[in-house]
Formats: C-alpha cells, structure tokens, sequence
C-alpha cells in the first residue's frame, strides 16, 4: 500500500522511475493471479442515455451525429452465442442508461446463462438504477456490475457529468450489498481534474471495496462540449494503473481501448502496466458503428489484437475468475 505523498509523486513517474514502477505492478500481479489476463466480450446494447456527460458523444443532447438504437432480447442473446463460440466465459452488456433497455436485458439474461449452462458470468454496464432494478437483474441472473465514478471530486462531477457523485456511490453501494461483483473507473486527465483529485479516485477505489477498477485517458469526443480540448496524457493513466495494482493487488484492472486510441500501443502498456483484462468487441458492424463511445473513429478492439498483445507480454488467457470453479469428478 502506498502513502497518499507516495501515489501523488508515483503518478508523475517518468523514465526509469517508470519502468520500475510498471515492473513492481507486474510483480504485484503476477503474484496475485499468476501470468494471466482475463478475456470479456462485449455487446453494446444500446446507445440511447438519458444522462448528459459532457466528455461522450451518446449524451443526451447530441442529436446530431447520433442514430439510436436498441437490441432486442434474441438479438442480445445472438451476440452472446458468438462469444461463447469464442470460448470467452464473460459476457458484458454495455449501453447508455435508460430504463428502456431494461425488459430486453432481464429477457437476455436467462437466454444467456442458458448457452452456458449456467457458468457464465454476466457482467453489465449500464448506468445508474434502483436498487429494486439490481435486485430483479441480479435474480434473473447477473454476476457483476461496472458503475464508473469517473471522478471523485463533487464539484467536477456535478460540472462533467450534471449528476451527483453521491447519487453514483449510493448505486454502488447498493450493488456490493446485494452481492454483485463491483468494478469502478476513473478517466484521468479530464479537464479541470488535479493531480490531488486523481490521487483521490485511487484512494476511492480502495475505500469502496470494488473488485475492479479502470483507468481511462480522457479522449476529446466530437459532437461533445470537449471536442476541443487536448488528448489526456498516456503516462498519467499508465502510472495510475500501475499504482492502483500496487495499492490493491487483487482487483481486475483492464486495459480499455481508450489507452490504444490515445496511442497506439497504448493497450500493450496498459498490460505492461499491470493491467489483466481485455475486452473484445461483439456488438456487430451495424451497431457498432452507432456506439459513438468516442466518436465514430473510435478503436474497435478485435480477438487477434488481444491475443497478439498478450503473447507479446507473456500473458495467458483465462476466464472468470467471479465463477465458482466446477467440482471436481471422484
Ligand atoms: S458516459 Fe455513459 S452515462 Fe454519460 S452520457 Fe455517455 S453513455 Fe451516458
């Protein structure tokens, strides 16, 4: 665990200070986990959000650029069979928050498990809900959640996102208490974000009890309020990946595309940063196109670039490690 000073100086780690910094997070990891990374695929389900981020082009107010759409329950499930084929154990459905995604999610879900008999894990992303939808989603069968709190600092909150922090933390608590599997995120570099704000988020992450936690550069999205502002800084996120798996050896933390959109190559650091989970992406040309999550340029991560980057970092690939293992035969 590092001291507050300790993971402020850390996050400004440069050169050779760096690189040890990186090959400690690896240590810290490999430790933990073993020379593995685990493998998702994800479904994004819907790009219609009724919230108003100011950093993402699905914000309610674009209008523009931004064609909605939903999937339907069979053609969720359409998707999942492509994942299963893949032999990828987790299945996560991404989409922008609104309640109308809900039926077609809870019709999924069963529909999904089912391609599995049962040893899937189903992980979702979509927003904030009442804890009574988390339960019913829970019941039907979902194992974890992603509920980003992007920054901790209140003020910055409200100003990028117009929604209370507190309102995130609630969701969040109310996930861990009914049993989900809990994964946060940071962006970093966001405008107006200080260096004592970013140290925060890390601290946050452990303060919470979540069991995963990403860190993603933020990225100038057009159509946005922020299009015109500068990439965030590679580095920076790569330091904070790094000093969150020192502080807490045993979450999952991935490397988003967003790192390979800021640079390319940006994912394989992200490994060599002490990151363990990729995501590859199932959605489908037709949506896919339409999930503006970084604009339409954004970086598709594919099955072979994963599987390249992986190889190269000496990285074994391996499923959920949310599942209970299969008993063993006497
Ligand atoms: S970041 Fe998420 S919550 Fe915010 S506008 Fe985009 S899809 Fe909606």
């Amino acid at each position: 665990m590092l001291t507050t000073t300790e993971i402020r100086s850390a996050l400004q780690a440069t050169g050779p200070r760096q690189e040890a910094l990186f090959a400690e997070a690896r240590r810290a990891r490999d430790a933990h986990f073993g020379p593995v990374f685990i493998l998702r695929g994800v479904v994004e389900i819907t790009n219609v959000c009724r919230v108003n981020c100011d950093y993402c082009p699905m914000r309610r107010d674009n209008t523009t650029h931004n064609e909605r759409y939903f999937m339907a329950a069979e053609d969720i499930v359409q998707r999942a069979k492509a994942i299963h084929e893949a032999g990828i154990d987790i299945i996560l459905l991404q989409g922008g928050e609104t309640t109308r995604s809900l039926s077609a999610v809870r019709e999924a879900i069963p529909g999904i498990r089912e391609l599995y008999d049962g040893n899937v894990e189903v992980l979702l992303n979509l927003g904030n809900m009442k804890r009574s939808q988390y339960q019913e989603l829970r019941d039907v069968g979902a194992t974890s959640y992603i509920l980003k709190h992007e920054t901790s600092d209140p003020e910055l909150h409200q100003i990028m996102r117009h929604e209370p922090l507190e309102q995130r933390l609630r969701c969040m608590r109310d996930l861990l208490d009914l049993g989900y599997k809990v994964g946060t995120g940071v962006i970093s570099s966001l405008p107006g974000q200080t260096l004592d704000s970013l140290v925060e988020d890390i601290e946050l992450a452990g303060e919470l009890g979540v069991h995963m936690c990403s860190v993603s550069p933020f990225v100038p999205a057009p159509d946005t309020p922020l299009a015109q502002e500068s990439s965030g800084s590679l580095d920076l996120a790569l330091n904070a990946i790094a000093i969150l798996r020192i502080c807490y050896p045993h979450i999952l933390i991935p490397s988003v595309s967003a790192l390979e959109k800021t640079d390319s190559g940006g994912q394989s650091r992200g490994l060599a940063a002490g990151a363990n989970v990729m995501t590859v992406n199932f959605t489908g040309d037709a949506a896919r196109d339409r999930y503006l999550i970084y604009g339409k340029n954004r970086y598709v991560v594919r099955l072979q670039h994963v599987l390249e980057i992986a190889e190269q970092a000496g990285l074994q690939r391996r499923g959920s490690v949310f599942l209970e293992p299969a008993p063993s035969v006497p």
